[in-house]
């Protein structure tokens, strides 16, 4: 290093194993507890600063007996009280003017406000929230306008550094870069139309420069700088991008006081932003080989390449062969190497410990957090001393995942055979006219016809009954009955209020894929499992392990039963196999559509006892169809041909007078309307209220000519939309699509909502579709 800008000495050495991140809920979720204490006002800002503090300090301990060095910088302090996003903007100051009344004088704010811009409060939104890259992880979208003001606001990330440091431990900090940050930015409400958040990057690197030196200051000698979206083709110029990252590369490699910079980029390959960041000077560059391959043709000399061999994605024992094999590929183009995880280990639960119930076969294939920073250090250790020195643990590995691939469970002959049978006509139903006369004459439905999307409220006592029949304390008979007395009610409910086609309300599910995990053949499900969906809400993804099979129907009493008690429709409802995948951890062992199409046969044959069982309308849930959707342009082609195709195996075997829908959670939809036209669903209802049906527009120039349902209540709120707001809504959707095409119905399932406005929004919605009806 001959850049006489820089005074600070070389870089010191990376270490030779670490992780990109660690679960920030801790194991029994304190952090939620806490949080959630808080947010009621039960605890106070010191009580939940202690139980971060404790958590921490917890975290760290762990990950040093793990295996990680307590003072070479391969711990990362990667915490956050709600969204890593979120400290970002408050770090920088970049806080929408709507929330200027919760800083104090110097710009910061407290946990309260903090919380506040989270989760909104009065007439004021939150920050909108997204899916992070292809996780069901959710960020908070900042919000930056030319009239922000970019300045250090926030001692946190420092100040757990030097927390750290009191404790014994030199941690890396990780925060997220400018141009993920900018990229994944919004325009505020006070920008101009036109304005794009990356123009202000100049700015706010200025900003992480001046905190770059605040690390130098504290002592750390690594700093973690976030880049996943190098990673992703976004709408942006790639030229643009790639010029972009060199210039901020070179700003930050050129400040006068820094620690050295670690940029990393998982969830895909850098591609031709690796030889950008190489040149730039930074460092040491992690990347993604579990997703991402071994780059060519680049001469990696002089550089620090952290190797992402660990999937932090998933939950499988690693092939510690395979990757120590793909480390050595990349020492072969010169680089000096790190061994990692591919990602934050957010990802996937904290340990195994606990989850012995599920079997020592099961138990002995998968991989955790903790498990994972395990095997991180065998690999660090192969690659320092020989493999000689891990010998038992690579045998040990090496053994399970022989056992695996033998298991009779991960390669059924009856389902191969099935899958086998399956022909390119279990792909077609008739002609969509065909289909549309035959559920026409069988329903008689009226135009605008009104419907939900599935669950009532998951009540108290819905809950209470569950928790109990799971201890035991309540018989599979008195379980039984109290389902039914709730179903019951909630057809009653309908009934009452004029809805043409009724739901059963879910009642009986703990969880839409969940439910459908425990009654499949192939799937564990974990006890402590948990995994962050944004704040304080964990999600408890099922374990697909296995080739996939239906031991018998799923839902078809709780349908049947349902249908018993009104002549007017009521949907069967399923969960589609693109959704029962992406919120499941999935075997890695075959290609995703393979895995899909047997989750698909077995939905077909589900589709098929509803049927006979006299359920003439059926909604195949697919809300995940776009979050998995592949970050590279390239890669998308062939995800909607596989998603698309699993769908339609699991509903082309409908009879023409079945009625066929589908929902989608979300109305972007512009990239994936192709795919969505392929489901070759009769009904659609999607996402459309907060946007006030931006996508209808987008939809009748496509030439849809099948039915669809824009939400018009957004239920991710208490709030009761209007009559009057109802009836403009549904006319702006009668603007775009015809009559006949359209249905009535919330955004989206009702499980969050409470009864008071469940009530009052129906009977708005059902007020607002007559007059509409009769204009
Ligand atoms: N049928 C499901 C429900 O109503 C759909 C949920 C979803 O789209 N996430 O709850
Ligand atoms: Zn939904």
């Amino acid at each position: 290093m001959t850049d006489t800008t820089n005074s600070s000495a070389p870089a010191p050495a990376f270490p030779g194993g670490t992780i990109l991140g660690y679960p920030r809920i801790g194991r029994m979720r304190e952090l939620k507890r806490a949080l959630e204490s808080f947010w009621k006002g039960n605890s106070t800002e010191a009580d939940l600063e202690a139980v971060a503090k404790d958590l921490r300090a917890a975290n760290r301990d762990r990950l040093a007996a793990l295996g990680l060095g307590r003072t070479d910088s391969s711990i990362p302090s990667n915490f956050s009280f709600y969204d890593h996003v979120l400290d970002a903007s408050v770090t920088f100051g970049a806080i929408p003017t709507r929330f200027n009344d919760l800083r104090a004088q110097d710009g910061s704010v407290d946990l309260a406000g903090y919380s506040t811009i989270a989760r909104g409060v009065g007439d004021k939104a939150p920050l909108e929230m997204t899916k992070w890259f292809d996780s069901n992880y959710h960020y908070l979208v900042p919000e930056i306008g030319p009239e922000t003001v970019f300045s250090l606001t926030s001692s946190r990330w420092v100040d757990e550094f030097v927390e750290a440091k009191e404790a014994g431990f030199i941690t890396r900090p990780v925060i997220t870069g400018p141009l993920t940050f900018l990229y994944l930015s919004k325009p505020s409400d006070d920008a101009p139309t036109g304005f794009d958040p990356i123009e202000r990057l100049d700015d706010l690197v200025r900003v992480y420069i001046q905190l770059l030196a605040e690390f130098e200051g504290a002592g750390a000698e690594w700093v973690q700088i976030d880049e996943p979206i190098l990673v992703a083709d976004i709408d942006a110029d790639r030229a643009d991008v790639l010029a972009n990252a060199a210039k901020v590369y070179e700003a930050l490699v050129a400040a006068t006081k820094r620690p050295a910079l670690f940029v990393a980029a998982p969830y895909n390959a850098l591609d031709d932003a690796l030889p950008v960041l190489k040149d730039s000077g930074v460092d040491a560059i992690g990347i993604d080989l579990v997703r991402g391959s071994v780059p060519t043709g680049i001469d990696l000399t002089g550089t620090t390449v952290v190797a992402g061999v660990v999937d932090g994605h998933n939950i499988w024992r690693t092939d510690l062969d395979k990757a120590l094999e793909k480390a050595d590929a990349v020492a072969a183009l010169g680089a000096t190497v790190t061994v990692s995880s591919s990602t934050s280990l957010f990802h996937v639960p904290h340990t195994l410990q606990g989850e012995e119930h599920l079997g020592d076969e099961l138990l002995s294939w998968l991989a955790f957090a903790d498990e994972k920073v395990g095997e991180i250090a065998t690999l660090a250790s192969a690659r320092a001393e020989g493999e000689g020195a891990v010998a038992g643990a690579l045998a040990e590995a090496r053994a399970a995942l022989k056992a695996r691939a033998e298991h009779p469970g991960t390669n059924r002959a009856d389902v191969r055979q099935a899958l086998d049978g399956v022909e390119p006509g279990h792909f077609e139903r008739s002609p969509y006219a065909a289909r549309a006369a035959a559920q026409d004459s069988r329903f008689h439905l009226p135009e605008l016809a009104t419907t939900t999307i599935g669950s009532f409220p998951q009540t108290q006592e819905i809950r209470k009954a569950r928790a109990a029949w799971a201890k035991g304390e309540l018989s599979d008979a008195d379980y039984e009955q109290a389902m039914k007395d709730e179903i019951a009610t909630v057809v009653k409910l309908q009934e009452d209020l004029g809805l043409d086609v009724l739901v059963h309300g879910e009642a009986e599910r703990n969880d839409m894929v969940q439910y459908f995990a425990e009654l499949l053949e192939g799937f564990d499900v974990t006890k402590n499992g948990w995994v962050q969906s944004y704040g304080s809400r964990c999600t408890r993804p099922s374990i697909l392990w296995g080739d996939v099979a239906r031991p018998e129907p799923m839902t078809v009493k709780w349908a049947q039963y349902a249908q018993s008690l009104s002549s007017k429709p009521v949907k069967g409802m399923l969960t589609g196999p693109v959704t029962i995948l992406a919120w499941s951890f999935v075997r890695d062992d075959q290609p995703l559509g393979d895995t899909a199409n047997q989750v698909g046969l077995a939905l077909r044959q589900e589709i098929a006892d509803l049927e006979a069982a006299g359920i003439g309308i059926i909604q195949v849930d697919e809300p995940a169809l776009r979050e998995l959707l592949p970050l590279k342009k390239a890669d998308q082609a062939a995800y909607l041909d596989w998603s698309v195709n699993s769908f339609r195996l699991a509903t082309s075997g409908a009879k023409d007078d079945t009625q066929v829908h589908t929902h989608l959670c979300y109305s972007e939809f512009g990239e994936i309307i192709d795919a969505i036209d392929g489901l070759n669903a009769d009904v659609t209802s999607i996402e459309a209220a907060r946007s006030r049906m931006e996508v209808l527009p987008a939809i009748r120039n496509h030439g849809y000519e099948r039915q669809i349902g824009p939400g018009v209540w957004d239920i991710h709120s208490p709030r009761v939309p209007s009559t009057q707001e109802v009836t403009e809504l549904l006319q702006l959707a009668k603007d775009s699509i015809p009559g006949k095409q359209l249905w009535v119905n919330p955004d989206c399932g009702l499980k969050t909502r409470g009864y008071e406005e469940t009530n009052a929004t129906l009977k708005n919605l059902i007020d607002a579709t007559r007059a509409v009806r009769s204009a």
